[in-house]
């Protein structure tokens, strides 16, 4: 009976194998035409100040709309499109539709704040980018100090002088810098001083870790904060989802608040609704619950 009940785990395993890896093949095949096809879209999740709820910014957050799949999210393609080198043609895809987007904004008058990127290790150590970047500012007339590059800090750490080239690139055209992640990728204080950031993003795994019994990761974001302040950088929690979690940061002052519990990633349109009324109250998410429920 025993030996069965293992072979049935077996197929089941085999099974779901099967299905990830030709999700895989499909994905990689069709992404070379998903952007012609216009399958990729960006959302935007709302950063708020930490004690009003006002929105100071937000996160660009790219999407792909698969004929087949459906919505597919950036952890599952992006280290795919990493892997075949579309990583360059779909990310200078986002900040180009970001510099187009901010354009509007200004045009149609909204009070404009400014969109963070993600850069992809792999874009950012390549030749380049401080100029692409230059050339949409221009195309777009768009103000440099609306846009962020997040970058995480595992590119930083493989850095070179080409690195902080492109660091100083950006920030001599007026380009914030903010460290994604922060806390996952082992950076020195030493390298905190060099990269001059604007912003750090601390890594939700602290976040979600905030307890009345765990010592141990609220220390380390009391510390970030505590470093930060004294570095003149402003700090971004990410992946609040409990009012116990806000409370915490609030009274640490951490500056703004990234998650769930203000809003999750959201479409174009709603994230202007969002812009018009100017501020966002915390809700606590609701819990996914199946289609019958
Ligand atoms: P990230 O840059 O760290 O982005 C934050 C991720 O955390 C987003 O996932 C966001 O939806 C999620 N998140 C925010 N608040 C909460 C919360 O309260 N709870 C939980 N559970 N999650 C929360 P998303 O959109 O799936 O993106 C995943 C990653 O994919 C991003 O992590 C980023 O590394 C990458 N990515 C997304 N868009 C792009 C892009 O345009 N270019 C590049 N190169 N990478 C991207
Ligand atoms: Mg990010
Ligand atoms: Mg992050
Ligand atoms: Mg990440």
């Amino acid at each position: 009976h025993a030996k069965q009940l293992g072979k049935n785990n077996y197929q089941l395993y085999s099974f779901t194998r099967d299905i990830t890896s030709y999700k895989k093949y499909i994905l990689e095949k069709d992404m070379r035409k998903a952007i012609e096809k216009e399958e990729f879209e960006i959302y935007y999740q709302p950063q708020v100040a930490t004690s009003t709820g006002v929105i100071q910014g937000a996160e660009a957050l790219i999407r792909w709309n698969h004929e087949e799949w459906g919505m597919v999210s950036p952890g599952e393609f992006i280290p795919l499109a990493e892997e075949n080198h579309l990583i360059h043609q779909i990310g200078d895809w986002v900040i180009e539709n970001v510099c187009k987007q901010i354009r509007t904004w200004i045009d149609k008058g909204y009070t404009t704040r400014p969109i963070s990127i993600n850069v992809s290790p792999i874009r950012f150590m390549k030749k380049g980018l401080v100029e692409y970047v230059a050339d949409l500012l221009t195309k777009y007339d768009v103000p440099a100090k609306y846009l962020e590059l997040e970058i995480t800090e595992g590119s930083l750490l493989k850095s070179e002088k080409n690195v902080l080239n492109t660091l100083d690139g950006l920030r001599d055209l007026g380009i914030k810098i903010a460290i994604d992640d922060f806390g996952t990728g082992f950076a020195s204080l030493t390298y905190l001083r060099e990269f001059n950031a604007d912003t750090i993003k601390i890594d939700q795994v602290f976040v979600q870790n905030i307890t009345e019994e765990n010592k141990k990761d609220t220390a380390i974001i009391s510390s970030v904060l505590h470093l930060a302040k004294g570095m003149d950088m402003k700090v971004i929690a990410e992946g609040v989802e409990e009012y116990e979690q806000l409370n915490f940061l609030k009274q640490k002052e951490c500056d703004e608040i990234q998650g769930y519990l203000f809003s999750k990633p959201v479409s174009l349109d709603i994230f202007e609704q969002m812009l018009e009324t100017g501020y966002i109250k915390p809700t606590k998410p609701k819990v996914n619950k199946l289609p019958e429920d």
